[in-house]
């Protein structure tokens, strides 16, 4: 168990690193942030910076060296940092984890090994592997690059008529899977907590709406029944215990209409966007939660303060932040990031009403 005044090294100095740094200082710890760009928004809210690449050995060898346990805010850390990070110093959750959630194909063929459901997919290598698979996954189906892809970048609907050679093209010619299209009634996501004790909390689940593949909107509680709310959660535990996971971690999943089941789509071993409701709507934010299990604190139920809305502010949106400033049950984050850019996360507001009562 990590001693207040510890040091707590993060990778990655996005908005989310910002706020684990800023739920970090509030219990006592110190952290030091590692990040390739020199604006990055974590930089602001910390005493210790690196800013270096991520192979540059000599860097992370100091890093290690300032550091008490080392921690990630985004998934696609190289896995050649990952190994020499955590030759020298504790890396949580182990960055073995993140083999299986950078590639699709792995994060896919693991939840169904773990007897949870997904859409149905296919590998896809080649033009050739495109046409076989259309021929058993019908469309519309989706095509995404096994890696790098967010938000939806890197991936392609496959419609009746069009051309499975011009969506191969379209998304570089890289190893993908083809993915059934799911007509969802809702997506939502859960986002889990597990201490080093083993021991998991569920925040309640989210329920979101995107706007060109970016999260603009998440509500909580998801209007869902109790037994799918009931489901995500065991998803998540399953997924959790099975990595023997240490942090923080959401899952993406749609909502099938009339049977109400749940497919999973995505797993994010980290702190995620439809968790930022849990800053001012619960009494433990999924920040302080990932600190507290990195730091090998024990975890706490989280209790919701009511209905809960958070609204991304994207791109230019951010520009009028002043109003909501007076907007009652309204709290507003910005992360300090300079530059503008269209769809960009430049801050978000989160809403707490009374149960009942929804205004977004
Ligand atoms: P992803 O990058 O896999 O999280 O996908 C981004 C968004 O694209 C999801 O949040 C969905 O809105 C949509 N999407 C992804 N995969 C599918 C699918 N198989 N069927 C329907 N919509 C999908």
């Amino acid at each position: 168990m990590l001693r207040p005044n510890s040091t707590i090294g993060i990778l990655g100095g996005g908005q989310l690193g910002r706020m684990l740094a800023l739920a970090a200082a509030r219990l006592g710890f110190k952290c030091h942030v590692f990040a390739p760009s020199p604006d990055a928004p974590a930089f602001e809210v910390v005493h210790r910076v690196t800013c270096a690449d991520y192979g540059d050995n000599a860097a992370l060898d100091r890093f290690a060296e300032d550091v008490d346990v080392i921690t990630f805010e985004f998934e696609n850390v190289p896995a050649p940092t990952a190994t020499f990070l955590s030759a020298r110093k504790p890396v949580l959750p182990d960055p073995q984890i993140l083999a299986t959630t950078q590639d699709r194909l792995s994060e896919k063929n693991f939840v169904a090994g773990l007897g949870i459901a997904t859409a149905r997919y296919a590998e896809v290598s080649s033009p050739q592997d495109l046409a076989r698979s259309l021929a058993t996954i019908d469309r519309p189906a989706v095509l995404k690059t096994r890696r790098f892809g967010y938000d939806g970048k890197g991936q392609i609907g496959i419609r009746d008529g069009s051309d499975h050679a011009a969506a191969w093209r379209a998304i570089g010619e890289q190893p993908a899977i083809l993915e059934a299209f799911v007509a969802f009634e809702r997506e939502v996501s859960i986002v889990a907590a597990r201490g080093r004790d083993g021991r998991v909390e569920c925040f309640d689940l989210v329920e979101n709406e995107h706007r060109d593949h970016i999260l603009k909107l998440s509500r909580v509680p998801a209007d869902v029944s109790k037994s799918v709310a009931n489901e995500a959660k065991r998803i998540a535990e399953t997924i959790a215990a099975a990595f023997n996971y240490v942090g923080v971690l959401a899952v993406e999943m749609f909502v099938l209409p009339e049977r109400g089941g749940v497919l999973v789509n995505e797993i994010a071993p980290r702190v995620h966007n439809s968790g930022h409701w849990t800053l001012d709507g619960a009494t433990v934010s999924q920040f302080e939660q990932h600190i507290r299990a990195v730091a090998g604190w024990p975890l706490v139920k989280p209790l919701r303060h009511g209905k809960v809305e958070m609204i991304n502010l994207l791109g230019s949106e951010v520009e009028d932040f002043t109003k909501w400033l007076t907007v009652e049950g309204a709290s507003l984050h910005l992360y300090g990031k300079a530059t503008v850019r269209p769809g960009r996360k430049m801050g978000h507001v989160t809403r707490v009403m009374p149960e009942g009562e929804s205004k977004a």
